[in-house]
């Protein structure tokens, strides 16, 4: 590993001012356990490590509109026990329950989640100078595809690798973010970044002198949820393709709903189709099989992940009949 200058602020002001403009020089540690993976594989190289654990909010409070705010430094394993989250946001609990292991749970941060760079195994492997490192090209298309993104058109074909990410979008969360001008205050679902040529090299709008403080939510409302995600084998794994889903209710019927899926698409992947399927609906099987069929419409496999499709499928109706109390497999 390259030496690298080691900082540890104790406030967000010292945090901040501890970064700058060049985001492949400087670099913010969470939990560690994806940038150190990076720095040890040589993909990530920064001069300096800025620790913000005791620089950032490690709480999760009430706010006044009924809503709940989550600071960045929570660790992944209180998010999914705290009781006002498994009251009011189930699914995001039930997301956070679902990361990796218990120790991964145990020492990833929100904040380190949510901005975690993605899995993708070329971008990962310092033999492959792919368009996300600078190179000129994603090896996607023509390469090892299979867990690879099956909605967007390039140029790179990476899934976001967050499970709290999607559960926030379909909350409709907002993200604080403070720099050296001030805060500002993002919908999550505008916060991730499809890939074009010029932004290609990152996953979100964060800039590099700002760090990502807290998950603001807003309060849940008459709303049913489920969150349903689909991996190889129970532990230890990303999943294969999930969703969750957000039903605002009038009595038995759904008013609207919220329809997010994830590692589909370089961003937490928004189904409209499915949405607009759901409204006016009660729950059931019918209703739920249409929403997931409406949800993949669109979808554009590559040569080897085409299994995804009916993956997917399979977690967005099944987090459906979650949400209204219907027994899955
Ligand atoms: C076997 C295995 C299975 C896994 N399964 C899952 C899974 O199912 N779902 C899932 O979501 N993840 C999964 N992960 C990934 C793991 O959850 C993440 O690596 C972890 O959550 C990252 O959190 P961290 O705090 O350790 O991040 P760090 O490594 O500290 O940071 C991650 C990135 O975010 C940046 N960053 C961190 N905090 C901030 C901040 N406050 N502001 C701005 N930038 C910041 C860092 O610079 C870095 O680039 C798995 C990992 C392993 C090894």
């Amino acid at each position: 590993m390259k030496a690298f200058a080691y900082l540890t602020p104790v406030n967000e002001k010292e945090a901040i001012g501890a970064l700058g403009p060049d985001r492949d020089k400087v670099m913010v540690l969470g939990g560690g356990q994806d940038l150190l993976a990076r720095m040890k594989d040589y993909v990530a190289q920064p001069d300096r490590v800025v620790n913000i654990k005791n620089a950032l909010d490690a709480t999760i409070v009430a706010t006044p509109d009924g809503g709940l705010k989550i600071g960045a430094a929570v660790k992944i394993a209180d998010l999914a026990e705290h009781a006002q989250v498994a009251k009011l946001y189930p699914a995001l609990a039930r997301a956070a329950g679902e990361v990796g292991t218990p120790q991964i749970r145990n020492q990833g941060t929100v904040g380190g989640n949510i901005n975690q760079r993605p899995r993708c195994w070329y971008f990962r492997n310092e033999e492959f100078f792919c368009l996300k490192k600078g190179g000129n090209r994603c090896f996607a298309p023509n390469g090892e595809n299979q867990f690879h993104a099956i909605f967007g058109n390039g140029p790179t074909h990476i899934v976001h690798p967050s499970s709290l990410a999607v559960p926030a979008v379909a909350y409709g969360a907002k993200f604080r973010l403070a720099g050296p001008k001030g805060e500002r205050i993002v919908e999550a679902r505008d916060y991730f970044t499809m890939p074009t040529m010029a932004n290609v090299q990152t996953e979100n709008v964060l800039a590099a002198d700002e760090l990502f403080t807290h998950v603001i939510l807003p309060p849940p409302g008459n709303v049913k949820t489920g969150h349903y995600e689909v991996r190889y084998k129970a532990s230890h794994d990303w999943p294969i393709a999930f969703a969750t889903v957000v039903l605002a209710m009038d009595g038995d019927t759904i008013k609207s709903a919220r329809v997010v899926m994830g590692a589909v698409a370089p961003v937490p992947w928004r189904a409209q189709a499915a949405e607009q399927a759901l409204a006016g609906k009660r729950i059931d099987d019918r209703t739920a099989a249409a929403a997931a069929e409406a949800a993949l419409q669109g979808a554009r496999p590559m040569s080897r992940n085409g299994y995804k499709v009916q993956v997917a499928k399979t977690a967005v109706k099944r987090a459906i009949l979650q949400a209204g109390g219907i027994k899955t497999a």
